[in-house]
């Protein structure tokens, strides 16, 4: 294996520039596969290990650079934890190894170079020197992979049946017997604007179609008020965002609507139904949290599952008119 400094240079040309991060990423590696007989990582032995990286920072391309783990040779995994923290996992001999950056370095680097003022300078410095035991915290660990996170062919390919792309490696989930896309399942990234998806039609009922199979029925759902729809999908998104993440803000750029927009129909229902569904933490407009309020927690949980029963019943009378 190459010496340090020989590592550093090849991984700050590929990440663009020197940085902390690039010190204690090349460092990480060195003692990851040191722990798991790694010698010779873009050699004879590429094939027989795997890296977990749970951050997206500078420390991952110097990771990357050192070992020749790529996400795109399956060899490197991303962990989205926000830890500055790698697993090097030798496939063969099973033995894993967990490394930490650990939080006190950053202080203790600055006791290497007291005279040094600028602290990110400091740390630079003492992080190609300190000692690996002052730096990082390792622990032996199990790793559970699965088949299907293997490098290799694909295992698997299902047609998600509510967008009809297809997923591979086991990726799909199973709901109501149906194999769905994650973003299907659980809601995804990003929000199609698209016809039906635009923030003009979200909110109209007509939004509100359900597709079951691949040949199959569909259905609209909403609820009226004195002969006025008052409450469809869009809306339970929007509220089912707010609670997930405690933000009026956020829930309204993953709907795809503006702050303001969101904000009023929150009101006009509020007014409606004549209860509270959102309580605001400080903040200000758009910086506090919200949180939703018991009252309209339960009323999603019921209009969830009414939703389920009515895509259930015309699903069953479905397949006995139409047959298979
Ligand atoms: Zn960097
Ligand atoms: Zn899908």
């Amino acid at each position: 294996m190459k010496d340090f400094e020989e590592l550093l240079r090849e991984s700050v040309r590929v990440h663009g520039h020197l940085c902390a991060g690039q010190v204690l990423g090349v460092r990480m590696s060195m003692v990851g596969l040191a722990a798991i007989g790694i010698t010779d990582p873009k050699g004879k032995d590429r094939k027989d290990f795997i890296v977990y990286v749970e951050i997206d920072r500078c420390a991952t391309d110097a990771i990357q650079s050192v070992t020749g783990c790529t996400l795109g040779k399956r060899s490197l995994k991303f962990m989205d934890y926000g830890k500055m923290a790698a697993t090097f996992l030798n496939i063969r001999s099973g033995a894993a190894f967990r490394v930490l950056a650990k939080e006190e370095s950053r202080h203790k680097a600055r006791q290497y170079f007291p005279e040094i003022e600028d602290r990110y300078e400091a740390q630079l410095k003492a992080y190609r020197i300190m000692p690996e035991g002052e730096l990082f915290k390792v622990s032996r660990v199990s790793v559970n992979m699965r088949p299907e996170e293997m490098p290799g062919r694909p295992l698997g390919r299902v047609r998600c049946a509510a967008c009809g792309e297809y997923v591979q490696d086991r990726r799909e989930v199973e709901k109501n017997g149906r194999p769905l896309c994650r973003p299907c399942a659980n809601g995804g990234y990003f929000t199609l604007k698209g016809e039906n998806d635009s923030a003009a039609s979200f909110f109209s009922p007509s939004v509100m179609q359900i597709k079951h199979n691949d040949f199959g029925i569909r259905s609209k759902l909403w609820i009226e008020l004195e002969g006025e729809p008052f409450f469809g999908k869009g809306k339970m998104l929007l509220l089912a965002a707010v609670g997930r993440y405690g933000s009026i803000n956020r829930a309204a750029r993953e709907v795809g609507i503006s702050y303001r927009k969101a904000w009023s129909y929150i009101k006009a229902m509020e007014k409606r139904l004549g209860i509270p569904l959102v309580e605001c933490r400080a903040g200000g407009k758009g910086g506090g949290g919200a949180e939703l309020t018991p009252e309209i927690r339960d009323f999603l949980s019921r209009y969830d599952e009414i939703e389920k029963d009515v895509r259930k019943a015309a699903d069953e009378r479905f397949k006995e008119l139409f047959g298979p």
